[in-house]
């Protein structure tokens, strides 16, 4: 998703042109977004809630149909790798907040503090006026999600963001949701999203693009099919939802509803 995905992709390469595992791929490509302190919506340097915190969301899904998820995590340079650790190493599928923290920390991953100088001017800046609005447009939000396809035929996926910036303390967005931000059949096709998490979730975004695979559908019909289901019941001038699919082919496709 979107154009900070380039790097992220040759990253993911490196690991899928050695015939590694697709899901060390998506590991791999995604930290370098969550480390990279000037995208102000994923990881080191993502937007703050409306009160200061930086708060995460994370999760992967690999070929055996297994997930991991982290959400609402402060303080962890890479909740993807966190979202990993919770599929590999736990019988959960979701590990939220304080616990997320506890285990991260457990784990051996180290506290670190998330909100750069440009990060706390930008906020600073919107607590001028504090206009809370739940909206996701082009300046608010981003999210990285990845999806591969490896040598051994076997799809993954990862998601990883700060989500909306100036949110409401405690709020979750579709990124961690197995089925909303991401989701991987491994017999089907694999998906992600991006956008205003809150219409993703309420349709199960990525669940409903693999199902659309599954019924025949071309991954970008698929990803155009969930984006009109959102589209059609709401004036989506003024937000953006994306979707991006793979099937087991390796056929890829995408489709959002502004450019971006
Ligand atoms: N989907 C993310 C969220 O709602 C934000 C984004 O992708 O733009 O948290």
């Amino acid at each position: 998703t979107w154009d900070f995905g380039m790097k992220a992709n040759a990253e993911a390469w490196k690991v899928l042109s050695a015939k590694g595992r697709a899901m060390d791929a998506v590991e791999q490509g995604v930290r370098l977004v969550e480390a990279d302190p000037t995208n102000q919506s994923v990881g080191l340097g993502g937007l703050p809630d409306r009160d200061g915190h930086v708060t995460l969301d994370a999760c992967v899904m690999d070929e055996t149909g297994n997930a991991g998820s982290v959400c609402f995590l402060e303080h962890i340079l890479h909740p993807v790798s966190v979202a990993r650790k919770v599929m590999e190493d736990t019988p959960h599928v979701i590990l939220s907040g304080q616990g997320a923290l506890q285990f991260a920390l457990e784990q051996g991953f180290e506290k670190t503090d998330l909100l750069t100088a440009e990060s706390r001017k930008a906020w600073e800046k919107w607590k001028e006026k504090s206009e809370y609005k739940p909206i996701i447009n082009i300046e608010n939000h981003d999210t990285i999600g990845m999806v591969a396809l490896d040598a051994h035929g076997n799809l993954s996926g990862a998601c990883t963001t700060s989500g909306l910036a100036y949110k409401m303390h405690g709020r979750v967005g579709d990124s961690p949701i197995i089925g909303a931000g991401l989701f991987v059949d491994n017999e089907v096709g694999a998906a992600t999203a991006t956008g205003m998490g809150e219409a993703v979730l309420k349709t199960c975004g990525t669940f409903l693009v693999v199902e659309l695979m599954r019924q025949g559908r071309s991954p970008e019909e698929a990803c155009r099919e969930a984006v009109m289901r959102i589209a059609k019941n709401q004036n989506y001038s003024d937000f953006q939802i994306g979707f991006l699919a793979l099937d087991k082919r390796g056929n890829a496709g995408a489709y959002c509803i502004h450019p971006g």
